[in-house]
């Protein structure tokens, strides 16, 4: 293909996208608002690949269970109350898109993108050493309650029927599994076929594997408009500068939506804050990764060191810490794990992130309508880092004029056209 690109956002969905359109032989650039050096949601995430998130966020029972957490501020969801046309178009939107047959729809792509990224994932891992640590080791899902195991019993159930293989444990079968670490639960569901990675070395690795590969980068420069010719766009505009180019990729993760609205395109977008604690020298590291069910806590071993991350609030693009919420997932942490204590995370700061995440919990992928050359790759919310790779490759395909391998019907970035 020999047609420059250029990619707005070097998050994991841009620099993936970087990665397949050049191995194509596309020329191209990414356009990045921080430095090399940046961070954001792409970095401190909590690493999960994980095809056994065939659910999207919006899903039947979600909403009762969000306003329930409402009351608590330690809970695992809040959303911040203000007036905010956007937002209760979104929450509209999401209650909307909330029903089993979406769920029953979305299922099928969402293991199909999954397990095309794990593949992805394992060729990026022969080409980098352990470049990035990914683990192939499987997710467990610890359930403290009777009532959420038989829930996610039901889920293992589900995803056996969908070929996501998955298994239900008792407590002393999951002590089995994860022998190093005392658990507080009353069962667990385990899907051999997740694994994590650390996502702040996968950037780190892509960055220069992509610049040795000819791809250029312009950081601190903020996309802010576009030059548009009819149907074309011909440059974006980032203050006084144009950066122009033959095809253009939007993948500015929550920022997206602002940058397509100036383009006249409706792509409802809301920040999905969340925080991870990464803990440098932990009392006891697990073998695989896990969540804690009742209170949405992802825990990754990194190596020697733990992460947690956890919570969703959707607060604006702020990404103050609100430590109230981050306290929530520190006694959560301590009820399942009960070595654990409070005090083990004394010293360590929270970081945060903004999932970008539409009303339907799809991402935004491929072209509009709108425009001959303009093809978006946002709106991954809580699937970013798991859906990076394949999000980049199904891009790259459109940019050569392939027809993708996957039907990507579901994901169009006009389907909330007005
Ligand atoms: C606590 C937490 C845990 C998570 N755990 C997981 C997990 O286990 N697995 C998983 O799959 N996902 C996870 N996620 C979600 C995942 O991190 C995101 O979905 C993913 O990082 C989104 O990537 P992105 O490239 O779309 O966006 P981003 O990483 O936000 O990148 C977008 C980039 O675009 C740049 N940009 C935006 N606007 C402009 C502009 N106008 N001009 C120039 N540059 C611009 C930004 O500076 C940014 O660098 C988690 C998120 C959080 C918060």
């Amino acid at each position: 293909m020999s047609k420059r690109v250029l990619v707005i956002g070097g998050g994991v969905v841009g620099l993936s996208t970087a990665y397949y359109a050049a191995r194509r032989g596309a020329e191209v650039m990414v356009v990045e608002r921080g430095g090399a050096d940046r961070d954001g949601c792409s970095f401190g995430n909590a690493g999960f690949v994980v095809p056994s998130h065939f659910v999207p966020l919006a899903a039947p029972g979600i909403v009762g269970q969000a306003l329930r957490w409402m009351g608590n501020p330690a809970s695992p969801f809040y959303v911040r109350p203000r007036w905010d046309w956007d937002l209760l178009q979104w929450g509209w939107k999401f209650y909307r898109a909330a029903t089993a047959a979406h769920v029953a729809r979305c299922a099928p792509l969402l293991r199909d993108l999954n397990f095309a990224s794990r593949t992805c994932y394992e060729e990026w891992a022969a080409e980098a050493g352990d470049g990035f640590g990914l683990v192939k080791k499987g997710l467990l899902l610890l359930c403290q309650t009777p009532r959420a195991w038989e829930e996610e019993g039901k889920l293992a159930v589900r995803a056996c029927e969908l070929g996501v293989p998955a298994e239900v444990l008792d407590a002393r079968a999951a002590a089995q599994r994860e022998p190093g670490v005392r658990m507080n639960i009353a069962g667990a569901v385990y899907f051999p076929k997740d694994c994590h990675l650390d996502p702040a070395r996968l950037m780190a690795w892509l960055q220069p594997t992509l610049a040795r590969s000819g791809v250029g980068f312009c950081w601190h420069t903020d996309v802010n408009g576009w030059r548009v010719d009819g149907r074309r766009l011909v440059a974006a505009v980032a203050g006084g500068r144009e950066f122009a180019a033959d095809e253009f990729v939007l993948c500015g993760g929550v920022w997206s939506a602002g940058l397509a609205r100036k383009l006249g395109l409706a792509m409802p977008m809301q920040a999905g804050k969340g925080y991870s604690l990464t803990l440098p020298q932990p009392r006891h590291v697990p073998e695989c990764c896990a969540i804690l069910t009742e209170a949405r806590v992802a825990v990754t071993p990194l190596g020697p060191r733990l992460r947690f991350g956890g919570t969703m609030e959707l607060a604006g693009l702020s990404l103050e810490i609100n430590p109230v919420r981050v306290r929530g997932i520190i006694h959560a942490v301590q009820r399942y794990y009960p070595d654990f204590s409070p005090a083990d995370f004394a010293d360590v700061p929270p970081w945060s992130g903004l999932r970008p995440c539409s009303p339907d919990g799809l991402p935004y992928l491929g072209r509009t309508a709108r425009y001959t050359n303009l093809t978006i790759a946002a709106g991954h919310a809580m699937m970013g880092l798991s859906l990076g790779p394949i999000s980049g490759k199904l891009v790259a395909a459109l940019l050569a004029g392939e027809a993708p391998a996957l039907d990507l019907a579901l994901l169009s970035p006009d389907r909330y056209a007005r």
